[in-house]
């Protein structure tokens, strides 16, 4: 067979060599030791939580060593291609803040190494393409789409099962490859002519027998089979398959380290092949494990439908960016929480983030602990940026809310002040969907009773209690004048001004001076438990404060 003939009647329009798209592409010029990086997402419409964990592992990875990190859409799908999902896709990794050197951005690309869509690049992948079936190691395969499908099906099974796959089967398919590759110029010509698609196929001649020594980034020394599966190379549209187009790309655009999920492993021996193939030099690879979750005893596998696998329902709950990027960063690197405990307000990217501190079998998805780091997140924050983030939250998901924080600016800022900045910041929310609710006594138009008064109380004891407030709040002393009036108005109301004395005796008061404060607590923010009441009082004011407390007493 004359492949070269074979090669032009397949490509009739390329006319480039390797050679000249390689001048295209020039080596990148970059210190020693630099990390050459990407993510490489496809835009299917759904983005996965677990899509942070390669995005933060590149971004450092090519950060840390003055490298490069850029983001390539994998869009070679076009049956999964989903309206908008691109734009998403970048959107969600802005917002983020996981920055990219180089790669597609909204309506275009930065940097040389573009085109940064797979979908516009077809033309340099018919020219690799091309070689290859001019050096005999691609075949055109001529079968219509559902037989093609059926092949797909059969050697995924294949793959599937691996080590068990049934003899019969290898056979089955080594006979198919072997009549598929046999196919003459002249065959090739009249399908060419009758105007039927073909697929290109690689000719794969490993031998499963015989392992190549590999070593992964995380996983260590492996031994990988060869291939002798003859897998897609171009699809029937002319468009790669990923395995096709990612070693293409990680070629031209000078990735040093590849880095993504493990279900890439069981086609390492393909794309090991592909590389000798093209005479590329092999990146490093670095195969990261799946998110688990627990289901009972066991981890599974964190999938679309579980809850929390969705990146955008963090957003719309209101998790702060921040938090999600922390909760991430703890499950990377083991040392992450030690070092952050030391370094409170350090920017999570001066952590010296390091591949041997990472997890190498799957980190566990833990809502509760994710909760507890971004309840650590917000309380770290000031006031400034809780509001901020609050303010940005509601304009998208309450506009009721969002008037009201808008309204003033200032008020809610000194409302989100309270329990901040000290050495024990309080912990009361975990993302912003909770924010209305903390805040809403502060608001005449949102401020209910939730809680009731204590059972154990007379209602008019309660009443005069709170009577007695109104009576006498003086809101211009300080935390300690004010908390001296309530202990005041306990004694003379018999209840003990000293709990430690009410404890030694409980029968001869009607109780103490945390339940007097309590029911003016119900009276003023309408629950048990508040932050510093004395505060709150100071923020609602003078008239509204007394306002409230008789309010409560009349209904009383
Ligand atoms: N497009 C592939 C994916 O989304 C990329 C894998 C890679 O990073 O090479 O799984």
């Amino acid at each position: 067979m004359d492949y070269n003939r074979l090669a032009d009647l397949l490509f009739p329009s390329v006319t480039k060599t390797p050679a000249e798209i390689e001048e295209e592409f020039p080596r990148r010029n970059l210190p020693e030791g630099a990390k050459v990086t990407r993510l490489a997402p496809s835009p299917t419409g759904f983005i996965h939580f677990g899509t942070l964990f390669p995005a933060l592992v590149n971004e450092r990875l090519a950060h840390q060593s003055e490298g490069v990190f850029f983001l390539r859409v994998e869009d070679t799908d076009s049956k999964r291609e989903v309206e908008g999902a691109e734009e998403d896709l970048i959107n969600t990794l802005a917002y983020y803040r996981i920055e990219f050197d180089e790669g597609a951005v909204a309506g275009g690309d930065k940097g040389i190494y573009g085109p940064y869509r797979q979908s516009h690049r077809a033309d340099i992948y018919h020219v690799f393409a091309k070689q290859l079936v001019r050096e005999g190691k691609a075949y055109p395969c001529f079968s219509s789409e559902e037989e093609l499908e059926q092949l797909k099906t059969t050697d995924k099974k294949a793959e599937i099962q691996n080590k068990e796959w049934h003899t019969d089967e290898a056979e089955q398919r080594a006979q198919r490859q072997a009549a598929q590759r046999s196919i003459t110029y002249e065959e090739a010509e009249a399908q060419i002519k009758a105007g039927n698609p073909f697929v290109l196929r690689i000719v794969a001649l490993g031998d499963p027998e015989k392992k190549t020594p590999f070593t992964d980034l995380i996983k260590g020394s492996l031994q990988i089979p060869e291939n002798d599966e003859d897998f897609v190379l171009l699809k029937s549209d002319g468009i790669p398959t990923y395995h096709f187009a990612h070693a293409v790309d990680d070629h031209l655009m000078g990735t040093t380290h590849v880095i993504r999920g493990e279900e890439w492993l069981p086609s390492l021996a393909k794309h090991i092949q592909l590389f000798q193939y093209l005479g590329f030099k092999m990146p490093k690879f670095m195969h990261l494990a799946q998110l688990m979750k627990l289901e009972g005893n066991s981890k599974k596998k964190l999938s679309k439908r579980d809850k929390g696998a969705a990146l955008a329902d963090y957003k719309a709950e209101g998790y702060p960016p921040e938090s999600v990027i922390e909760y991430v960063m703890t499950l990377l690197n083991s040392n992450y929480e030690d070092w952050r405990r030391a370094n409170q307000d350090a920017d999570w990217k001066s952590f010296p983030f390091s591949i041997k501190k990472m997890n190498t079998s799957g980190a566990l998805f833990d809502l509760d602990k994710f909760t507890d780091v971004s309840k650590t997140t917000i309380s770290r924050m000031d006031a400034e940026k809780a509001y901020n983030g609050i303010a940005e939250w509601a304009k998208d998901y309450d506009s009721e809310f969002s008037a009201l924080l808008e309204r003033d600016a200032d008020y809610a800022k000194r409302i989100l002040a309270i329990g901040r900045g000290g050495k024990k910041p309080r912990k009361d929310l975990a993302k912003w969907d909770e924010a209305k609710d903390y805040m809403s006594f502060f608001y005449d138009e949102l401020f209910t009773n939730v809680d009731s008064y204590p059972e154990n109380f007379e209602a008019s004891d309660i009443k005069a209690s709170l009577e007695a407030f109104a009576e006498s709040y003086d809101p211009s002393t300080d935390n300690n004048g004010w908390f001296e009036n309530i202990k005041a108005i306990s004694e003379k109301l018999g209840f003990s001004p000293d709990v430690k004395l009410y404890k030694q005796s409980p029968e001869s008061f009607k109780g103490h001076v945390g339940d007097v404060s309590g029911f003016i607590r119900i009276a003023v923010t309408g629950r048990q438990n508040s932050p510093d009441l004395f505060e709150i009082m100071q923020i609602l004011g003078y008239e509204r404060t007394i306002a409230r407390v008789k309010a409560a007493a009349d209904k009383l």
